[in-house]
């Protein structure tokens, strides 16, 4: 979803981050071809790209319902011991709730695969998935080594 660019801080890893609209945050790393913005470090360039609308795929991803009590974890899957039944169409029981934990790497992680409203993010150790109920999803592991487990979660 796009939404617009409210300023920009630094975070502590002194990296530039742009605050959006829905509240989210994005980093600004000029990392071609993935990202393109060069004028981060300059002050003047930051300030001609406040209103500026970007890609929020926080605002894309499903929000768990607060007050949820977690009810069971997953075993730590990797590379070499992924759960098959997750790689396509996996979805929880009526009323559960999941949380897709990256510890170390990324993951591809997507939302109601071939699917109309189809969406697909790139989860790591600081972006979680969520898997709200009765949804198909699928998870496959994106470049290199990757760890991860998932919480379930009902009222
Ligand atoms: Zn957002």
């Amino acid at each position: 979803m796009k939404r617009a660019i409210t300023g920009f801080h630094m975070d502590r890893f002194q990296e530039w981050v742009a605050d959006l609209e829905c509240g989210h945050k994005l980093k600004m790393r000029h990392n071609p071809p993935y990202m393109e913005c060069p004028w981060i470090g300059i002050g003047k360039g930051r300030e001609e790209h406040i209103g500026d609308n970007v890609e929020c795929v926080d605002c894309d991803m499903p929000k768990m319902p607060e007050g949820l009590k977690l009810t069971e974890t997953s075993p730590t899957y990797d590379r070499n011991h992924f759960p098959d039944s997750m790689a396509t169409d996996f979805a929880t029981p009526e009323g559960v709730w999941g949380k897709v934990v990256v510890k170390e790497g990324m993951l591809q992680f997507v939302v109601e695969p071939g699917g109309n409203a189809s969406r697909g993010f790139l989860l790591d150790p600081l972006f979680a998935g969520v898997m709200a109920p009765e949804l198909p999803h699928s998870l496959s592991p994106a470049m290199g080594d990757v760890a991860f487990y998932v919480e379930y979660y009902s009222a």
